[in-house]
């Protein structure tokens, strides 16, 4: 077995054809160390030279062909740039034209020795007649093995750097095709052998080689699945051990009483009656707190759905029972939100609240740490200041996250070592998350839904207008704020680092100062390259409705609740994604006037720009929009997952292969549901694969 282990771990440079120089760069360009980063290295796409086709058989759509037949008609014509050498090509049911640009005398010279030719190539109509730019040609009397026609030939994502030290898709192909016969046989099988026939697999060994070089289409589809179901399965395999083990292994607190806080709160303080989703909620949370296991709960709900009460109640659960609670948000801005909400809320209960961020001044922050840890502080709300080291809890019980998917699975463990038995952990999605998604990124979460929006809201009107209709938005707004409502204008900033999206919003804020003047109006600005006091300043100043308009870059994006504000102006809608849009929408409609989202964007649009603008003007269903987006962007681009980690597959793609994700969910539950330490010995191999895979997975150290 080790020897086995040992040839597939053995570094890259030692394989035929690579070297210390190639081996540099493949480890550079592609993280290929060793033979089996490079088994796992998987082709992008396939050239069928499988079969030989006719001239009759090209269709319109342009993909490449392998065609056999004889050169004739010779020509170099043209002058200069124009200069090309031109052949016909027939075969018995027709003839295309041939096209060289480059390379002319040596094509010449070929042609004029040998007339029958196997091409390949990609077909492309020009003034109505077929033609091939730079076919591949291939002699096929050769004996030369080289000249064999390869049946696929596998299509290697590379770049620019990795090209120009002669490492381009075919020399990739090369080393691989040196590869595959070394470790074929060696290549350790994952899934039991019942697996594999009731579910008829591919044994893995028989996957990765036609993954790279299949012998059919066939194989070819059959090697993905396998491959994929290897990803998906085995991922929800790790995440449900996980979520096991802390629910029967990790102890938590047992929160058991609900006190006087929560009641007095309930009955005194609280001016809306809960939802019966909120309330539904607030019950499975309660299980959790009292079953003595760690509670890792993931808490989805639309934008607007009232989360932030729920994370309230429990902690004051936590404090009823004599523990320390904190709310940890993405930004400054929502995090002092949060902080002065709560704190008029809880002000009658006569508990200490306290905020604590990056800009919290010494001493201040020296009273607070000090409160924390001899146990006066009752709840902590901040940033990720929270869970700098210097932090330390008497007695923390309880951890809130609020809009998760920003802080990243790594930070969510650093909070966990803060005590011997952790803290409970309640996580609140900014916008939902589409159930694949939520399966495998969240797999070791328990999930509650919010599916129910508080009564009374209207829905938001969202339409979209292109700049001709800006004179007649302005008089709108005009009526709205006359009406004593309040207008978010919003200006994109694509990344941190670029400042177009500042000019924007000074530019547009000059315009907007031209046709709303002072003192008639009130205006403000946000914008990220603020001092935190200034936007705190400027929100504010919103907040009390002293300023009717908020000028702004995303940084009000997440959270942000004003109730009086009304219209929701998102300035070049189409560079926005989907769920910050809706995100975005969401910081209106939320008190009990009609509110509006207006998106304005430039005539010209691409397909998914166009697309995206109309999903929000069709629907206002945060599940809805998450679907949307995951279909129009895929995974890896829906914001946040990107830096999670846990999304890194090589070839499954969750937005594409669905009924694979809740298929494997189902299996790796029913294998676990009988065997819940892989301990019977036809799971040998599944234990010995998620074994491997919790030990690489840093970010869940703590656990294992
Ligand atoms: P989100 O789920 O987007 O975080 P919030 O928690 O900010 O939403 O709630 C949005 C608004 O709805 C807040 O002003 C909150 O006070 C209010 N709210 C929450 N629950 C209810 C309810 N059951 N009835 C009426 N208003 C509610
Ligand atoms: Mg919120």
């Amino acid at each position: 077995m080790t020897d086995q282990h040992d040839i597939l771990q053995t570094p890259i440079e030692y394989l035929k054809g690579v070297g210390p120089k190639r081996a540099e760069v493949l480890r550079k360009e592609f993280n290929i160390d060793t033979f089996d980063d490079l088994l796992h290295y998987y082709p992008y796409r396939h050239i069928d030279k499988s079969q030989i086709y006719h001239v009759s058989d090209i269709v319109e759509d342009g993909s490449y062909i392998q065609l056999r037949g004889r050169i004739s008609n010779v020509q170099v014509i043209g002058q200069q740039r124009t200069k090309r050498l031109v052949a016909q090509f027939t075969d018995e049911t027709g003839s295309i034209d041939l096209v060289w640009f480059n390379g002319i005398k040596w094509v010449q010279e070929l042609l004029q020795t040998k007339r029958d030719f196997i091409l390949f190539g990609k077909p492309t109509l020009f003034s109505g007649r077929w033609n091939i730019t730079h076919p591949e040609m291939i002699d096929p009397h050769a004996q030369n093995d080289s000249q064999v026609p390869m049946r696929f030939q596998p299509l290697y994502n590379t770049s620019d750097i990795a090209k120009r030290k002669t490492l381009d898709s075919k020399a990739l192909a090369k080393i691989v095709a040196n590869l595959l016969p070394i470790v074929h046989n060696i290549i350790p099988e994952t899934l039991p052998d019942d697996m594999l026939n009731n579910l008829n697999l591919l044994p893995l060994r028989d996957a990765l080689s036609n993954i790279h070089y299949p012998e059919s289409n066939q194989h070819l589809s059959r090697a993905a699945l396998r491959l994929k179901f290897d990803e998906l399965f085995f991922t929800q395999l790790k995440m449900l051990m996980l979520k096991q083990i802390n629910t029967t292994k990790s102890k938590g607190h047992i929160f058991s009483t609900i006190g006087d806080n929560f009641n007095n709160f309930y009955k005194n303080h609280l001016s809306f009656e809960l939802t019966n989703a909120q309330k539904r909620v607030i019950k499975e949370i309660r299980a959790d707190l009292g079953s003595g296991h760690q509670m890792n709960r993931l808490l989805q709900g639309d934008v607007g759905s009232g989360k932030t009460i729920i994370a309230l109640f429990v902690m004051l659960i936590a404090i009823d029972n004599r523990f320390q609670a904190c709310m940890m948000a993405p930004t400054e801005i929502l995090a002092t939100q949060h902080y002065e909400k709560i704190s008029k809320q809880v002000a009658p209960l006569g508990l200490r609240v306290e905020f604590l961020s990056g800009s919290t001044k010494a001493t201040k922050r020296r009273q607070i740490l000090e409160g924390l840890q001899n146990g006066d502080v009752d709840i902590l709300i901040g940033t990720h200041a929270l869970i700098e080291d210097p932090v330390q809890f008497q007695n923390l019980g309880l951890v809130v996250i609020d809009e998760q998917h920003r802080f990243g699975v790594e930070q969510r463990a650093k909070l966990w070592r803060k005590n011997a038995i952790p803290p409970h952990v309640l996580v609140m999605t900014a916008t939902p998350i589409p159930r694949t998604l939520a399966m495998t990124l969240y797999g070791d979460l328990d999930v509650s839904v919010i599916d129910e929006l508080p009564k009374g809201r209207k829905p938001i009107i969202t339409k979209h207008l292109f700049e001709n209709k800006r004179l007649s938005l302005y008089g709108f707004l005009k009526k709205q704020i006359a009406a004593g409502r309040q207008v978010f204008i919003v200006y994109p900033l694509i990344k941190e680092s670029e400042k177009s999206g500042l000019l924007d919003l000074m530019a547009g804020g000059e315009a907007i100062r031209n046709t709303f003047p002072e003192p008639e109006y009130g205006i403000g600005v946000v914008h990220g390259k603020m001092k935190p006091e200034e936007k705190d300043f400027e929100m504010q100043r919103f907040a009390k409705n002293q300023s009717q308009i908020l000028l702004s870059t995303t940084v009000i994006e997440v959270g942000i609740d004003v109730p009086n504000a009304t219209v929701m102006v998102i300035e070049n809608a189409e560079r926005f994604g989907l769920s910050q849009l809706h995100q975005l929408r969401g910081r209106v409609g939320r008190g009990g006037d009609q509110s509006y989202c207006i998106l304005m964007s430039k005539y010209e649009l691409s397909s998914d720009g166009r697309k995206r603008l109309n999903a929000m003007v069709s629907t206002n269903d945060g599940f809805e929009i998450a679907n949307f987006d995951l279909q129009l962007r895929g995974p890896g681009d829906i914001q946040g997952t990107q830096q999670s980690g846990m999304l890194d597959f090589k070839i499954a793609d969750i937005s594409k292969d669905e009924k694979l994700v809740s298929y494997t969910r189902k299996l790796a539950l029913q294998v676990l549901d009988n065997d819940p330490n892989l301990s019977r010995p036809e799971h040998s191999r599944l234990a010995k694969k998620v074994t491997e895979m919790l030990k690489s997975d840093t970010n869940w150290s703590i656990i294992s």
